[in-house]
């Protein structure tokens, strides 16, 4: 099957920090790779340099197949070679974060059309229905006319569920979308994206929602220290870690009821 979204030989730092020290992935269409890892091994970073919210310092990225052009960066490093290319190939992905990002000072409705009629320039009407199916989907159908300030987390996270799908993405990055919620809201965010894997969308997710991981993905990737230490089936990863530092980690957070 043919290529997601694909990374090779990432490298990012900050400062004198290696934060990846050269990450290759590839997603095929309609995998579900849970990403895992403790605080700090880079996991976030992984995923931000996918729509190039990070700028890698070397590496390369494509999503279908279409690779992202990058040029040398006067004083080192490298750059976007072609702003277009990467604002089209953003537009390939949608992205969930811990926190919720709605816009405050617009409605539910207007935040899921917004990019869709004002960055995809699809008729207003057409967005508009679109929309209202993918509120009816995640349960929201009632609040398209509610402001985030007046929704629950849980409520916000599908929200943003709902408008990063209205671009019609390739691919979907999640990066701890159920982290910045409380316990009883954690299921019904979940639910969704379980819904979204079952219906063989292509998705990337960071969490710490180890039992979620194990029952959704096709693959795990366990990162430690800016490298995949561990990757392979669900099975394998979460239940039959293959390296010490992997079971340590699987085994504290399934310690923990997570
Ligand atoms: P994770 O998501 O696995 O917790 P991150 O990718 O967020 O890890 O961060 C990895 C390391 O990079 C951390 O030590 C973090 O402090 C550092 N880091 C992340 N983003 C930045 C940044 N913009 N500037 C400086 N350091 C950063
Ligand atoms: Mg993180």
């Amino acid at each position: 099957m043919s290529s997601a979204v694909r990374v090779t030989d990432l490298r990012k730092s900050f400062g004198t920090l290696q934060v990846l020290r050269g990450v290759s992935l590839d997603a095929r269409m309609g995998e579900v790779i849970s990403i895992i890892g403790a605080s700090g091994s880079g996991k976030s970073t992984l995923l931000r340099c996918i729509p190039l919210l990070e700028v890698p310092d070397s590496g390369e990225i494509a999503i279908g197949d279409e690779t992202l052009r990058m040029r040398p960066r006067r004083g080192g490093g490298q750059e976007p070679a072609d702003r277009h290319q990467v604002n089209r190939m953003r537009s390939e992905l949608g992205f969930v974060f811990q926190s919720f990002n709605l816009w405050a000072h617009m409605t539910v409705l207007q935040n899921v059309i917004e990019a869709p009629v004002h960055v995809q320039k699809r008729p207003r009407a057409e967005a508009t229905a679109e929309a209202e199916a993918l509120l009816e989907r995640v349960g929201l159908a009632d609040k398209r006319h509610s402001y985030p300030a007046h929704l629950s987390g849980g409520q916000q996270q599908r929200a943003a569920i709902a408008r990063a799908l209205a671009m019609r993405p390739q691919a979907l990055l999640f990066d701890e979308p159920t982290s910045a919620l409380d316990p009883e809201l954690v299921g019904e965010v979940l639910r969704v994206i379980r819904s979204l894997a079952e219906e063989g969308r292509t998705m990337l997710i960071v969490t710490h929602e180890m039992g979620f991981a194990a029952d959704v993905s096709t693959r795990a990737i366990f990162l430690h220290g800016g490298l995949i230490e561990e990757q392979g089936p669900p099975a394998q990863v979460f239940r039959d870690p293959q390296t010490d530092r992997c079971r340590q980690f699987v085994t504290r957070h399934l310690n923990r009821g997570q």
